[in-house]
């Protein structure tokens, strides 16, 4: 890519107000499982659906899916400050993030796949702000939204 389209796509981004025009439409696990739900809406949008495990207990976790709205919906309770472990509700995996920790609290955090292989991370201690949203894209750019312009989850 030409460093003057480089430099026009940043400028471009740098305009927005990602908190109001970024919705989590498509979101995906690892190994690819679609985690939209249109069962659960939230702010007329579909949730992102997980599975989340806490003291040996699961349930599901339906994940507001606008940036920086916090309206979540838990089927189990979770203190606030407890750290929690997400799944894929569809084939089992994992969500956290091997080797990534939280920036503000150093807890595990999870990861979700978005197209373009943008990828969101969100810590997994509940109760805690810290969020970034990496988009890796146009093959060398690699940009990153950090909890100044965006915050989420958990
Ligand atoms: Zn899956
Ligand atoms: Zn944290």
């Amino acid at each position: 890519m030409s460093e003057k389209l480089k430099n026009k796509i940043f400028s471009q981004l740098k305009g927005i107000e990602y908190d109001k025009v970024v919705d989590v439409q498509h979101a995906y696990c690892p190994k690819g499982c679609n985690l939209m739900s249109d069962k659960v809406k939230i702010g007329g949008l579909d949730s992102i659906l997980v599975d989340l495990e806490y003291n040996d207990e699961r349930g599901k976790v339906y994940l507001d899916p606008e940036y920086g709205s916090f309206n979540h919906k838990f089927e189990i309770e979770v203190p606030e400050g407890e750290v929690v472990e997400l799944f894929c509700p569809h084939c089992g995996v994992s969500l956290t993030e091997e080797g990534e920790k939280c920036n503000t609290c150093s807890s595990p955090v999870f990861h979700l796949d978005l197209p373009d292989q943008g990828t969101l991370i969100g810590c997994l201690k509940k109760g805690c702000f810290d969020h970034k949203l990496k988009v890796v894209s146009f093959d060398s750019m690699h940009l990153q939204l950090d909890n100044d312009y965006i915050r989420v989850i958990m």
